[in-house]
């Protein structure tokens, strides 16, 4: 095989495997942006409780303000009782006295009420608490491991770009420069296979002189309908 087009289908490979580096950089990163998210929202979530708390904590001193109210009433309306005079008077402070005991009794069970709502949104405080403890923990672990990953990444990435270059420096300007026009636009696939005698950048059938030019491997021969650069895949 000529050794130009060999050393383009070498290029080729480095560069592909080069590419290959970001989607694996990318799904180790998205592990560690879930974790965080989980994290934030679980944040926002007990944010939120603690607001309905504070909520609950003014309606409870509401309530107790009017218990005092009703209970001071009370007392009042039975200190009347003790000195009125007509039955008149006696049946309308009764009333009276009737409707703050209601009152009172509402208001107590309205205390008891929120403190069943506080005792809830208490223990999903509590809960979502453990939660985050939990995550933080696994945070730390994640974060130990897509060190150590990204590190041993670039040291595979390095590696790649030490003997991409090596081959550069050996390369033919012109030939490379023809090869960085394809890639523009074909990516990695800049220098494919034929097989079946299709190319396998544009999956088009090619004809029968390109095809023997291929199969020789004297030339670096491109498709006819796509221009990339062709070469017959050797059995492996
Ligand atoms: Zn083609």
């Amino acid at each position: 095989m000529n050794k130009y087009l060999e050393q383009l289908i070498q290029l080729s490979k480095f560069d592909k495997e080069i590419d290959e580096f970001i989607p694996r950089v990318e799904s180790v990163e998205k592990t560690l942006r879930t974790t965080k998210e989980k994290l934030e929202q679980t944040n926002i979530a007990i944010a939120n409780i603690d607001e309905n708390l504070e909520e609950l904590k003014l309606q409870k001193a509401k309530t107790n303000t009017h218990i005092s109210e009703f209970a001071a009433k009370i007392k009042e309306v039975a200190k009347k009782g003790s000195q009125a005079k007509s039955e008149k008077e006696i049946k309308a402070l009764n009333l009276e006295e009737e409707i703050a005991k209601e009152q009172l009794q509402a208001a107590n069970e309205e205390i008891q009420r929120l403190e069943k709502i506080e005792a809830n949104k208490t223990e999903s405080k509590e809960e979502l608490e453990k939660v985050v403890a939990e995550i933080s923990n696994e945070l730390i672990k994640i974060e130990a491991e897509i060190s150590s990953e990204l590190q041993s990444i670039e040291k595979e990435r390095k590696e790649i770009y030490m003997k991409k270059d090596k081959l550069i420096g050996e390369m033919n300007q012109k030939i490379l420069t023809f090869y960085e026009k394809i890639r523009k636009w074909a990516r990695n696939t800049s220098v494919v296979p034929v097989k079946k005698q299709a190319c396998y950048g544009c999956f088009m059938q090619i004809n029968d002189k390109t095809y023997s030019a291929v199969i020789k491997g004297e030339d670096i021969v491109t498709c006819p309908h796509c221009g990339r650069i062709l070469y017959k895949e050797t059995q492996e």
